[in-house]
């Protein structure tokens, strides 16, 4: 898989993208495909994104080694343990439980200790935490949440996908003071942001 030549150019990112093994991340059926380049089924009928679509995400945000991530989407925690690798602290959220249960065991495996999980709808982001110096969403949003642009410090960054089913484009999101500065960046296709929490599983 060459993304430097897809357009990943921040070494830090491609070191990052190397260290963490994507095949931790997959669920079992799909494991043969875990180094191609797609987007692949995980459960609870999310995804796991593209490893270029991870990479180029990550980029945009113009992480740093300061940087206090909030995610929001944790879904396998793949892209979660890319950025672990890049910002001093990740801060990730995943409305499905399952989902959230199976990622943390995955970070304790790859020994990745900083690293705050959270089960909770995050489209009200993370208001104990706040402010975040970088944001990420890894579901589409119809527009900008202002809960999520209002939980970024000045001069922060938050990329996130924005549109509907047939048509959404990641943005990246500058904040200046009270002033948000935004510019659009590549066609996408993401699951959805929801609100809210999905029903509880039922018992036995
Ligand atoms: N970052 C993930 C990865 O590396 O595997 C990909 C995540 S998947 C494309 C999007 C995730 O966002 C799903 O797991 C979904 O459940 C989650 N999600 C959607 N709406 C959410 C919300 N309001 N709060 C938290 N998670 C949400």
């Amino acid at each position: 898989m060459e993304l430097r030549l897809a357009g990943v150019t921040d070494s830090r990112v491609l070191n990052a993208l190397e260290a963490v093994p994507r095949e931790v991340f997959v669920s079992d059926p799909f494991l043969e495909h875990a180094y191609d380049n797609r987007a692949l089924p995980i459960e609870c009928g999310q995804t796991i994104s593209q490893p270029l679509v991870v990479g180029l995400m990550t980029q945009y945000l113009e992480l740093g080694t300061r940087d206090k991530v909030m995610e929001v989407g944790t879904g396998s925690g793949y892209q979660a343990a890319v950025l672990s690798r890049v910002a001093r602290r990740v801060y990730t959220v995943e409305r499905h439980e399952p989902l959230l249960r199976q990622a943390e065991e995955r970070f304790k495996r790859l020994g990745l200790t900083n690293m705050v999980t959270r089960h909770g709808d995050g489209m009200k982001g993370w208001p104990e935490q706040a402010p975040f110096t970088r944001i990420l969403v890894t579901a589409a949003a119809r527009q900008i949440p202002e809960s999520l642009s209002d939980q970024l410090d000045d001069g922060g960054v938050m990329v996130l996908p924005v549109g509907d089913e047939d048509r959404q484009w990641v943005m990246r999101v500058r904040r200046q003071g009270h002033r948000l500065n935004t510019e659009r960046l590549m066609a996408v296709r993401f699951v959805p942001l929801l609100g809210g929490l999905p029903p509880e599983h039922p018992a036995g």
